[in-house]
C-alpha cells in the first residue's frame, strides 16, 4: 500500500471513532495531560530519528530474523480500536472486539480443521499460548513429564521451570525433527504426560512428525500439543497439490487437526503487529481448568467471557480488531489472500537454495521445509572454526552496508558433521547464516539476494 492510501485509511479511522465520541455530547477538557505542541514536534523528530536505527525489515534486503511490519490493513484495524482501547479480558471491557476475536479464533480453528466447539483465545504472543496449553496438559496430569524436542522453541525449557514441571528432552535428527525411536522409547516408561511437537521449528523451519505420533496418543495416554507459532499458516497449503511444500509436510500439518491442542502466532506469518498469538484447545472441556472468580469483572452478561478461558488479565482488543479487519480482506485460504502470500516465501526460500546449492562459495546447510533458508560460506580449508569466522564476516559486510541483512544461528559440531561429514570438527560448534524468507517481495529478490550474498563473501561490499 502507498504512504498516501495509507494515509487516507488512517485518516479515515481517527474521523470514524471521533465521529462516534461526538454521540457523547461535549465536556470540559482537563488541562492535566497537556503537551506543548512545540515541544512534541521537536520531540518526535527525535524519536523518529532514533527508530532509524532500525534494520529495514520491510525491505526484501532485509532476509534474517522472522520479523516484517504488520499489512497496512491490520494497523488501521489497530490504530481505530486502539483509540478506543477496548479489553478484551472481559465482554464488557470491549462488546465487539470480543465478538471479533470470538470469529477470528474459530478462523484459525477451522484452518487446523479443529471442530466448531474448540475453545480458543488471542493471547499477547507464542509464549503465552504455549504457557497456557502446558499448565492446562500439567493440571491434567500433574505427576506426568512434558516431552519436548532439543528443537522446540527455548521458552519451553522455562516453562518447564516455571510449572515445576519435568521438561524431558527428546533428541532431534540429522533434519532437526524430534526423534521417533528415542521419544516412543520415553513414552515406553510412562512417565510421560505430553508431547510437545513443533509444526515449524524457529531454527530451520523443520516439521516434527506429527502425524506418526498422533497414533501414541491413545496407546500411551498422552496429549499432544502443537507449537505452530511460527508454521501454523502453513496448514492451508496442506491440501494443495499445487504447494511448494513436500507431501510429507503436508501430511504431518494435516495431522494438527487430531492434536489436543495448538499454537500459532498471528504476530509472525498472520501479518499482524506484535502483541497477538493464539491458543486452541480440540476438547473445550478444558476450560474447567481456568475457572476463577474474579469480584471485578464479568457484570453485563451471561455469555462467555474470554478472560474466563485466559491465563493473562488485559489483552488488547485491538489485536482482535485489527486480525479481524485482515482476515477480511486477506481470508485463510490457499487460492487468494494467505495462501499466495506463504507460497512466494516458499519459492523464494527455494530458489535461493537452487543458487547456493550451484555455487562454489556457498553450501546449503539443511534443505528448506519451509520458508527458513540456513547456509554457510564454503570453507577452504573444510574446518568448522573458519566456516563460523566466514559466516560471522558475511554477516558483517551485509550489515555495515546496508545492502544485505542476515542472521546467524550456532549449530553444534556434532549436528554439523553428521550433515557435513567432509568438514573437520575442530570446534564445538560453529555460526552459519540464516535467512527467514517470509515477505512475498522476496522471491524477485532472489537474483538480488545471491549477488550479495557472494559480494559479501568475496570483500566487495
Ligand atoms: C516464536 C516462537 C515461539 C515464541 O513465540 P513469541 O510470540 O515470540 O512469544 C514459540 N515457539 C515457536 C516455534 C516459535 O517460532
Amino acid at each position: 500500500m502507498q504512504a498516501t492510501e495509507l494515509k487516507r485509511h488512517l485518516n479515515r479511522a481517527v474521523d470514524a471513532i471521533r465521529s462516534w465520541e461526538q454521540r457523547f455530547g461535549p465536556f470540559p477538557a482537563s488541562p492535566a495531560g497537556a503537551v506543548d505542541e512545540e515541544v512534541l514536534l521537536k520531540t518526535f523528530d527525535a524519536y523518529a530519528e532514533r527508530l532509524t536505527g532500525n534494520y529495514p525489515f520491510f525491505h526484501p534486503a532485509y532476509a534474517g530474523q522472522m520479523l516484517k511490519p504488520p499489512h497496512p490493513v491490520a494497523i488501521v484495524g489497530y490504530l481505530a480500536a486502539m483509540l478506543i482501547n477496548p479489553n478484551n479480558h472481559a465482554l464488557d471491557g470491549g462488546p465487539p472486539t470480543s465478538e471479533m476475536e470470538k470469529e477470528v479464533v474459530r478462523q484459525l480453528a477451522s484452518m487446523f480443521g479443529f471442530p466448531d466447539e474448540a475453545l480458543g483465545h488471542l493471547t499477547s504472543s507464542g509464549t503465552i499460548a504455549n504457557l497456557e496449553a502446558v499448565w492446562i496438559a500439567r493440571e491434567l496430569a500433574p505427576d506426568r513429564a512434558i516431552a519436548v524436542s532439543d528443537q522446540a522453541h527455548y521458552t519451553h525449557t522455562r516453562l518447564g521451570e516455571l510449572l515445576r514441571t519435568e521438561i524431558r528432552m527428546i533428541p532431534s535428527d540429522e533434519h532437526g525433527k524430534i526423534r521417533l525411536d528415542e521419544l516412543e522409547r520415553a513414552l515406553q516408561a510412562g512417565e510421560i504426560g505430553t508431547v510437545v511437537l513443533t509444526a515449524g521449528t524457529t531454527g530451520f523451519g523443520a516439521m516434527d512428525p506429527i502425524a506418526d505420533v498422533v497414533p501414541w496418543r491413545d496407546r500411551y495416554g498422552i496429549r499432544v500439543h502443537v507449537d505452530a507459532a511460527y508454521g501454523g499458516f502453513f496448514k492451508l497449503l496442506a491440501d494443495d497439490p499445487e504447494a511448494p511444500l513436500e507431501a510429507e509436510t503436508q501430511r504431518h500439518l494435516h495431522a494438527i487437526a487430531a492434536c489436543d491442542s495448538v499454537v500459532v502466532d498471528p504476530h509472525k506469518h498472520g501479518l499482524q503487529p506484535y502483541g497477538c498469538g493464539c491458543i486452541l484447545f480440540r476438547d473445550p472441556s478444558v476450560g474447567r481448568v481456568y475457572r476463577h472468580d474474579s469480584p471485578y469483572t464479568y457484570f453485563t452478561s451471561d455469555e462467555l467471557h474470554l478472560g474466563e478461558i485466559s491465563f493473562e488479565c488485559s489483552r488488547a482488543g485491538a489485536a482482535a480488531g485489527a486480525l479481524w479487519l485482515t482476515l477480511q480482506m486477506i481470508p485463510l485460504e490457499a487460492s487468494r489472500g494467505f495462501g499466495p502470500i506463504l507460497s512466494a516465501g516458499l519459492r523464494a526460500c527455494r530458489g535461493l537454495a537452487a543458487r547456493l546449492e550451484t555455487s562454489d562459495r556457498f553450501r546449503v546447510y539443511m534443505a528448506p521445509e519451509l520458508d527458513i533458508l540456513t547456509y554457510f560460506p564454503e570453507p577452504g580449508s573444510k574446518r568448522l572454526s573458519q566456516i563460523d569466522l566466514g559466516s560471522q564476516e558475511v554477516f558483517d559486510r551485509g550489515m555495515s552496508s546496508q545492502r544485505l541483512f542476515l542472521s546467524t544461528i550456532r549449530v553444534g559440531a556434532d549436528h554439523f558433521c553428521s550433515v557435513h561429514p567432509d568438514l573437520q570438527r575442530d570446534a564445538e560448534e560453529a555460526r552459519i547464516l540464516r535467512s527467514v524468507l517470509m515477505k512475498p517481495e522476496h522471491e524477485a529478490f532472489v537474483d538480488t539476494l545471491y549477488a550479495r550474498l557472494v559480494e559479501a563473501a568475496e570483500g566487495r561490499s
